[in-house]
């Protein structure tokens, strides 16, 4: 049984300025298992890039329980408790601009390690490491702002596996970019998926969500939902109450399953299911 990573307990968070109180996470309880693939869906608004920086010692919640790699963070952790968390936690963010920090690819791949007193040899070692996980090597020494989006994305990414965290969060990290670079980032996230690094995936599309392990949606800050992509997308009412779209491999499955074709697949995503559907085609035709 793999470890958790993650545990929150009647988890709840208020933003708190001047006179202003914002309650924004209501009685999140979850558990999140080391080497998983989860994703966050949920309407603009819902919470999830507040309980994002929940997990990320960002925000500190208002009550409840937060344990992070088995230490439960409270006001008794010490700075330098909470330095050596900070560190197994990765967030790639939305705008790559906002992410570069030098002006040349490998310099900007080294700024985590370098930060974080690592030894030159070493950090070489890392940089060219993680260059090659996100396909950029050829591009170590090129000028970080020719890049493309999904480029400069893959570049952030290589950033933050130099810096080896166990956990890594992608906060609409394809957002902002185009469909080539929103799938090569995707690619990119679905390898560190299979080298075994805890991913939470926080995304609008339901394209992405049908990689993930497991899906938690949240409205208006609370879980609605928690399940495999099949369990969540079968949910009907539950999607039409928390304003989710299908995935493209549903809405095939069901196009079908009204002409009276159905057919049982273990995983949405697009090759499973494209593999399900011909199977079970072939053997129609067969009949
Ligand atoms: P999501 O990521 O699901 O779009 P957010 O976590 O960004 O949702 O926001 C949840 C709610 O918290 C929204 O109503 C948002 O306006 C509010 N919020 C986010 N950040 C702050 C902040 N720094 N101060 C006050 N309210 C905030």
């Amino acid at each position: 049984m793999a470890n958790t990573v993650i545990k929150t307990e009647n988890l709840n968070f208020q933003y708190e300025s001047d006179d202003k109180i914002k309650p924004v996470l209501f009685d999140v309880s979850l558990d999140i298992k080391e080497g998983s693939f989860v994703c966050i869906l949920g309407r603009n608004g819902s919470g999830k890039s507040t309980l994002a920086k929940v997990f990320s010692l960002v925000n500190k919640p208002t009550s409840g329980t937060i344990e992070l790699f088995g230490q439960k963070i409270d006001e008794n952790i010490t700075e330098d408790q909470a330095y050596e968390i900070r560190k197994k936690i990765g967030m790639v963010f939305q705008n790559p601009d906002n992410q570069m920090v030098a002006t040349i690819v490998e310099e900007d791949v080294a700024f985590g390690p370098e930060n974080l007193g690592i030894e030159p040899q070493e950090i070489r070692r890392r940089v060219d490491e993680a260059l090659g996980i996100v396909g950029m090597k050829e591009f170590s020494r090129h000028s970080s702002s020719q890049l493309s989006g999904g480029q400069k994305q893959r570049v952030a990414i290589a950033g933050i596996i130099a810096i080896s965290p166990d956990v890594i969060i992608f906060d609409e990290s394809t957002a902002m970019l185009d469909p080539i670079g929103r799938s090569e980032v995707m690619q990119t996230i679905l390898k560190l998926a299979k080298m075994g690094k805890t991913i939470i995936l926080i995304t609008h599309h339901m394209d992405e969500a049908v990689h993930a392990d497991r899906i938690i949606v949240l409205s208006k800050g609370r879980v609605a939902s928690d399940g495999t992509p099949q369990e969540i997308f079968s949910d009907e009412k539950m999607l039409e109450d928390t304003g989710l779209a299908l995935p493209q491999s549903k809405t095939i499955l069901n196009m079908l399953k009204e002409k009276g074709i159905e057919i049982n697949t273990d995983g949405l995503d697009p090759l499973s299911a494209a593999q399900n559907i011909s199977d079970a085609l072939k053997k129609r035709s067969r009949i």
